[in-house]
């Protein structure tokens, strides 16, 4: 298949017409709607642009968890890009989405209008070229990500080093997706009845890389991005359910192998080693974080650049953390679409393009009253 056969409306159709009974059956034996979560905002987006969740909600809660690298980036993490950019000789680098997430006491884009020197960059390895074009100064990159965009850090650093490049640093608050999943499994409230895992981390981590998932019985499917692909993953995860049957499928086997790709995870594994990270709205747990490892440590801005930080302190009224956790929808929160938007975002899920409230707030606001989740 190629991949306007992806997005074919007939194709569609047909796979609508055999989910909405199989998700009507389910409905009626679990005597309330289900919920399946997605950690991904590219999934995320692509259910509310297509309309599969409107289309779906009587009969499932398609709920978001911790998929937007920008949302999940703690408070504290952006407080210490804030503090590096208040240092004269340093150049602050990032993605642009990463500019308008608020701090404590400010954000990237105002230190920017304060004199402050930061850059926009498309890649970590942008930066590189930075480090190089002004020795004078030191520049940090803010590593943020999953398992696909870690590994082009990791080039970075790998090629500053090759290039003696003595100026470039990087702070990463880059993660790993399987360990939150397991950490919103042990939850003992966390109401989620099936995953549709990320296509695109799963390219990395392969089918393998969620074991754990399958350990926890938790049926699970590995999804693509476009209406087939949506709608076929969610039939097999409503069939998978149904069935009682509790095994990581691969519905994306045009990209994702099973063992990943051994290459990218190479390279991770040689650049960086797992941590104890903080994630916004979960906290801090093992191993899911990665950090640089000690052979590049020279590379590590957290290490080599003190900076004094301000007492973090989380916007007021934002619900944040409860939407990454899968606990409350946008539309709960009581700023959205007032004091919160996306010209004047109050937290960080209304900032990314993939975040949850930006999703609602640019698709789905006109559809819906504001309304919980169903109990
Ligand atoms: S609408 Fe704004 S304030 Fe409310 S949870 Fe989303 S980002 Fe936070």
């Amino acid at each position: 298949m190629s991949l306007p056969d992806f997005r074919d409306t007939g194709m569609s159709k047909k796979l609508l017409n055999k989910l909405v009974p199989e998700l009507e059956q389910a409905r009626e034996k679990m005597g309330r709607k289900l919920r399946f979560m997605e950690v991904c905002g590219t999934h995320t987006v692509a259910i509310s642009k297509s309309g599969v969740r409107s289309l779906l909600a009587p009969y499932v809660d398609l709920i978001s968890g911790p998929g937007c690298p920008v949302c999940v980036t703690d408070q504290s993490d952006i407080d210490h890009m804030i503090a590096f950019a208040g240092s004269e000789d340093v150049i602050v680098t990032t993605f642009g989405d990463m500019m308008k997430v608020p701090g404590s006491t400010s954000n990237l884009f105002q230190e920017r209008a304060n004199g402050a020197d930061v850059r926009v960059v498309y890649s970590a390895s942008e930066s590189v070229d930075i480090a190089i074009k002004h020795p004078d100064k030191r520049v940090v990159f803010l590593g943020v990500g999953f398992e696909t965009t870690s590994p082009g850090v990791a080039l970075a650093i790998l090629w500053a080093e090759k290039q003696k490049i003595g100026n470039f640093f990087v702070y990463s608050a880059n993660k790993l997706t399987p360990p939150a999943v397991n950490v919103l499994l042990q939850d003992p409230d966390h109401r989620i009845d099936g995953f549709l895992l990320p296509g695109n981390v799963s390219v990395v981590v392969g089918r393998e890389g969620w074991m754990d998932v399958e350990k926890a019985n938790m049926p699970a499917v590995i999804g693509g991005f476009e209406p087939v692909d949506l709608l076929s993953s969610l039939y097999l995860l409503t069939e998978e359910m149904s069935k009682g049957r509790r095994q990581v499928v691969n519905n994306y086997k045009r990209v994702v192998k099973e063992e990943g790709n051994t290459k990218a995870a190479a390279l991770l594994g040689e650049v960086f080693s797992p941590c104890e990270m903080a994630w916004r709205g979960i906290g801090a747990f093992p191993e899911s974080g990665l950090r640089i490892h000690h052979r590049y440590e020279r590379y590590d801005a957290a290490l080599q650049i003190p900076v004094d930080k301000p007492v973090t302190k989380l916007p007021r009224g934002c619900q944040c953390g409860e939407i990454i956790k899968g606990k409350a929808t946008p539309f709960e929160c009581k700023l959205f679409g007032r004091a919160c938007t996306p010209q004047n975002p109050i937290g960080p899920c209304m900032v990314s393009g993939e975040g949850s409230c930006s999703t609602f707030y640019t698709y789905e606001r006109h559809q819906h009253k504001q309304q919980p989740l169903s109990v």
